[in-house]
């Protein structure tokens, strides 16, 4: 199946169970305190707290939700271009019940999905249930009634329950929206990836790329009090999601799980390889997928290492800054908006290992292939293809001015660095004069084994802010946001370019 088929499989078996299905909604998250949409549930919230009534008939509704987990609570940059399953943004496929299902639909359809329709050898399968350690004070009770359902389902594959269902702990296994709403526990799928597929459940949430977690099932029963008690919801809710791009991955590396000998990848999938064609084109270089052992000296990589780390990273923020951008959300100097610059000048700096030596942009020139590849499904990309490619542009070709010069006064800071620690004052100078965002100095730094001198450089940046707020008040900017036609007001720099130039594309 091509990747297409998958996301539309997966609708299509819950349309099957009477289902509505309905848009992903924006990235740019309806509530105040997340940067980016994180979870395919973000756009349900009023109706598990019940300020609203679910508008569908039966109350059932199934989606693939945009998510960006680049900051916050969910900070997955870190991993990306190092592990085969960890995106900034990926694609949630997921499957509610408001106050209608519970437990024993959502885990038999889970099953029926995953081993009956798409194959997957259930003694490759393992599940989790929450196992609160009530010493700890841990919410809520052992989740028997999830248990006994799955272990229904593999003794009826004559599997032994007592192996492939694990216990899970608070951290993965209990979900909580926040400190207060509603909570409950959560039983997650994981796939064995080994060649021989005999872990017995040892990896299982393991940080482990030949054990991998699929779908995350949560059963939201309980409300968090401010008093720190959990009491009983008169209404209890299914919210699933499964990373659309690790369902590809296992269903189209596995040559229909008959073949585990190469381990899979995320990315050797057709959600990226259209992109990863059009960058080879482009710098000349190949992509291999392999990957480094974790933890492993990232100043001893081969070429062809940091060259495939390149291609992934690239890929995966092209990705990132282009569905923000047809979101409405803009590269710029604050919050969510420094985080997408902060994440494209990263993937600039990468393109360096490529061979792109800033002359010209490269990075917009993928996002054709991007669109190609996902703009039947998410229209909004295809609509607003010409912004986003003028942003990218735009933001690639006024890093390019100073990041050469930036590289340059890295490098000559080197033979200074003491204890293995870049100084505050160089990073902050590579920030001031050069724009890197810390992050990235970080980056470079850990490629040669050493750290930053982060308290120094925090020191500096106060000072700064204390000069500036001396010096000028920030002006506030109204923007239209193109996303939702809604005008929302973020205080900005007048001197940012970049956001009046996208807005101008839109108002032609
Ligand atoms: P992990 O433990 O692998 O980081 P998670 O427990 O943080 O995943 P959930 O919050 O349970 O993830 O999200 C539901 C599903 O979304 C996961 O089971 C996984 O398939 C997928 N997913 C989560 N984070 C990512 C990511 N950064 N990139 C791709 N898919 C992801
Ligand atoms: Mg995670
Ligand atoms: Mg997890
Ligand atoms: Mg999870």
């Amino acid at each position: 199946m091509t990747a297409a088929e998958i996301r539309q499989s997966f609708l299509d078996f819950f349309r099957e169970k009477q289902h509505t299905i309905v848009p992903s909604a924006s990235l740019l998250p309806q509530s105040p305190g997340l940067l980016f949409t994180n979870a395919g549930m973000n756009q349900f919230v009023p109706y598990f707290l019940g300020t609203d009534k679910a508008p569908y008939s039966p109350p059932r509704a199934a989606d693939t939700q945009k998510c960006i987990r680049a900051g916050g609570k969910h900070n997955d940059l870190e991993d990306v271009g190092y592990d085969t399953y960890h995106h900034t943004m990926f694609e949630m496929l997921g499957n509610w019940s408001f106050g209608d299902y519970f437990k024993k639909e959502a885990i038999k359809w889970a099953w029926e999905l995953v081993v009956e329709r798409w194959g997957v050898p259930a003694n490759r399968l393992y599940a989790t249930v929450y196992a609160p350690d009530k010493a700890k004070g841990d919410p809520g009770e052992f989740d028997q009634e999830a248990w006994d359902l799955w272990a229904a389902l593999f003794r009826g594959k004559g599997l032994d329950p007592r192996v492939h269902i694990v216990d899970g702990n608070v951290k993965d296994n209990f979900w909580m929206m926040g400190e207060t709403g509603p909570c409950g526990p959560c039983s997650e799928l994981h796939v064995d990836l080994t060649p021989e597929g005999d872990t017995h459940g040892e990896l299982v949430n393991g940080d482990s790329d030949l054990c991998i977690e699929i779908w995350n099932l949560v059963f939201i029963q309980y409300n968090a009090e401010a008093d720190g008690s959990f009491r009983d919801l008169p209404a209890k809710h299914i919210d699933t999601g499964m990373g659309f791009e690790r369902a590809c991955s296992l269903i189209q590396n596995t040559k229909g799980f008959t073949d585990f000998s190469n381990k899979p990848s995320n990315y050797a999938t057709d959600v990226f390889t259209p992109i990863f064609r059009k960058l080879e084109e482009l710098s000349g270089c190949k992509y291999v997928d392999i990957y480094p052992s974790p933890g492993a000296d990232r100043s001893a990589f081969s070429e062809e290492m940091k060259t495939a780390i390149a291609f992934r990273v690239i890929a995966d923020h092209l990705r990132t800054l282009s569905f923000s951008i047809a979101d409405g959300i803009l590269p710029g100097n604050n919050g969510r908006n420094y985080v997408l610059r902060r994440i494209l000048r990263r993937a600039v700096r990468y393109g360096r290992q490529l061979g792109f030596s800033g002359e010209k942009p490269f990075f917009a020139e993928l996002v054709p292939a991007l669109v190609g590849q996902m703009g039947g499904v998410f229209p909004e990309l295809k609509e607003r293809e010409a912004a986003v490619r003028v942003t990218l542009e735009r933001e690639e070709a006024s890093f390019n001015e100073t990041l050469d010069r930036g590289l340059k006064r890295f490098e000559d800071a080197l033979p200074e660095v003491k204890d293995h620690t870049l100084s505050g004052e160089v990073s902050f100078e590579l920030y001031d004069t050069f724009g890197f965002p810390i992050d990235l100095t970080e980056l470079l730094c850990a490629d040669r084994g050493i750290k930053v001198n982060m308290q120094r450089f925090e020191e500096l940046m106060e000072q700064q802010r204390e000069r500036a707020r001396a010096a000028q008040k920030s002006s506030v900017v109204r923007a239209l946001d193109i996303s939702t036609e809604a005008v929302t007001e973020f205080v900005g720099f007048e001197s940012d370019s970049c956001e009046a130039t996208v807005l101008e594309v839109h108002e032609q």
